[in-house]
């Protein structure tokens, strides 16, 4: 019953989060879920008169967990985020690997009939191998994600046939796995399985270009749904299936949307750049860029009737969203109507841009996704483009041989009037040239967001 309670709260947790207004709430009955299922394991075990060895266990390595975790936790930027939720997905991959391992090492339980050992065995193997490419590929997408790694797609020659081959001697060591004499003599074939697999799913990362990475990321926490539903069956715990499948369905749910958002093939993605172009080379921006000064900029958001603010990932850099926000107030106070547009990929992390609008207080009803707002922009006065790049790039349109070419992105250039504001010249996580920058209706407005905007801010109000 405590089972089936957690598993409710956990499908509540994930209703909640599908909006802004009940997204605490969501967390809530998650935490909630999961004290229940951490608790139940405790009592049952007491119950059925375990020694203290595995309560032990749990006290010392859930403690420590607990403490690290809510440091990291504490301590993560918003900017940082993207890279812990890539290296949390790692450690649900490398531990099904461990579970994998160590249950065949010493079953939980004493399988009578061979069909159930055959069957505890392609469990087994199966969470190994999941667990494997969610380790490999979590690490590879957190590396890129920081920089450390190029975001450039590692494109072999071929690639396809290396993935496959892969595929193929996973299947041949399960056949030598499966049919072992002994657990002993099945070991090897079962590490050679997490170590094929990591290597498979390291390459099906590394293969992903920089303006993939969301679908990647989300992509990743299915599969680490996924090697928890496999451990739930290694270890013949019903919640631990339920939990699994439940984060593994939504996060194919949220592939599947940002595809369709990104206008991505969900399959391209999976199979690591299936059908990518190797070398894109975006045109070369021609015109020059013309800047205008805080209080220019001040003087024509006082005179607009219509203001748009499309944020993006350097107003999370520069922590600009509560400055933003007092914008937003001082302007509306002016009678003026201020939206903000979402792009679904903006920052680093699926509802990044809405997590710190929120926080900052902005209202949700003037927040507005981009099928929403797209076509408002022609009757737009002034469009402010706060640390935003990729996501406003009109050559995703118009430029079939830029990298981005297929986005649908957010037509800024439509209004009167465009903004742009960010500390250079420098190219977004795509790393492809901007031509919006040089656009007839767009002024630069140089230097960090914040105090960018908080220039603004004086200025509107003088
Ligand atoms: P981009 O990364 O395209 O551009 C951000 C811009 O912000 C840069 O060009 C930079 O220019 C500017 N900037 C950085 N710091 C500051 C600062 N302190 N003040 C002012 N400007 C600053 O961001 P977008 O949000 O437009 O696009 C997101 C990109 O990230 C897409 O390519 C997307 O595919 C990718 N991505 C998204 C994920 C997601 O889930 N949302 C996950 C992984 C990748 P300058 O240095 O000149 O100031």
């Amino acid at each position: 019953m405590a089972y089936l309670l957690a598993g409710v709260l956990f499908i509540r947790s994930l209703g909640g989060l599908s909006r802004q207004d009940t997204a605490g709430a969501g967390n809530v009955a998650g935490m909630a879920g999961m004290a229940l299922a951490i608790a139940v394991t405790v009592v049952t075990w007491w119950i059925h008169g375990t020694s203290t060895g595995p309560v032990a266990t749990l006290a010392i390595a859930g403690g420590a967990g607990a403490v690290i975790g809510t440091l990291l936790a504490r301590r993560v930027q918003m900017t940082g985020m993207p890279e812990l939720v890539a290296m949390l997905h790692s450690f649900v991959g490398l531990a099904a690997v461990l579970v994998g391992i160590s249950s065949h090492l010493a079953p939980a339980e004493v399988l009578t009939t061979p069909a159930a050992a055959t069957l505890h065995g392609i469990e087994i193997w199966v969470g190994v191998a999941v667990g494997a490419v969610t380790f490999t590929g979590s690490l590879i997408a957190w590396a890129k994600l920081r920089g450390t790694l190029s975001g450039r797609p590692l494109l072999l020659p071929a690639r396809h046939l290396l993935n496959a081959g892969a595929a193929a001697g996973l299947v041949a060591m399960a056949v030598m796995f499966l049919n072992a004499p002994t657990p002993e003599a099945g070991l090897p074939w079962l590490v050679g399985d997490a170590v094929l697999a990591g290597l498979l799913g390291a390459h099906l990362v590394m293969a992903i270009g920089g303006a993939d990475m969301p679908v990647v990321v989300s992509l990743l926490n299915s599969y680490s749904g996924w090697a928890a539903a496999a451990s739930g069956f290694v270890l013949s715990n019903d919640l631990l299936i339920v939990t699994g499948a439940l984060v593994g369905a939504s996060g194919t749910i949220l592939s599947i949307i940002m595809c369709r958002a990104m206008n991505r093939s969900i399959l391209n993605v999976v199979f690591g750049g299936f059908g990518a172009v190797a070398v894109t080379t975006a045109a070369a921006i021609e015109g020059e860029v013309q800047e205008l000064s805080s209080a220019a900029v001040a003087e024509k958001l006082r005179a607009a009737k219509s203001v748009v603010i499309v944020p993006g990932y350097g107003m999370a850099v520069a922590h600009a969203q509560r400055a933003v926000a007092e914008l937003t107030r001082a302007l509306r106070d002016k009678g003026i109507t201020v939206r903000f547009a979402i792009h679904p990929v903006a920052g680093r992390l699926p509802g990044h841009m809405n997590v710190l609008l929120a926080e900052a207080g902005v209202p949700y009803d003037i927040v507005q996704e981009m099928e929403h707002i797209n076509h408002d922009f022609p009757t737009t006065d002034v469009t402010l483009v706060i640390g935003a790049n990729d996501i406003v790039n009109p050559g995703a349109m118009d430029d079939p041989g830029s990298p981005i070419y297929g986005m649908p992105v957010l037509e800024v250039w439509k209004s009167a009037l465009t903004v742009v504001l960010k500390r250079g010249m420098a190219a977004g996580y795509a790393g492809v040239d901007n031509p919006l920058f040089t656009r007839d209706h767009t002024r630069m407005l140089f230097g960090d967001a914040k105090k960018s905007v908080d220039a603004l801010v004086a200025a509107v109000a003088s």
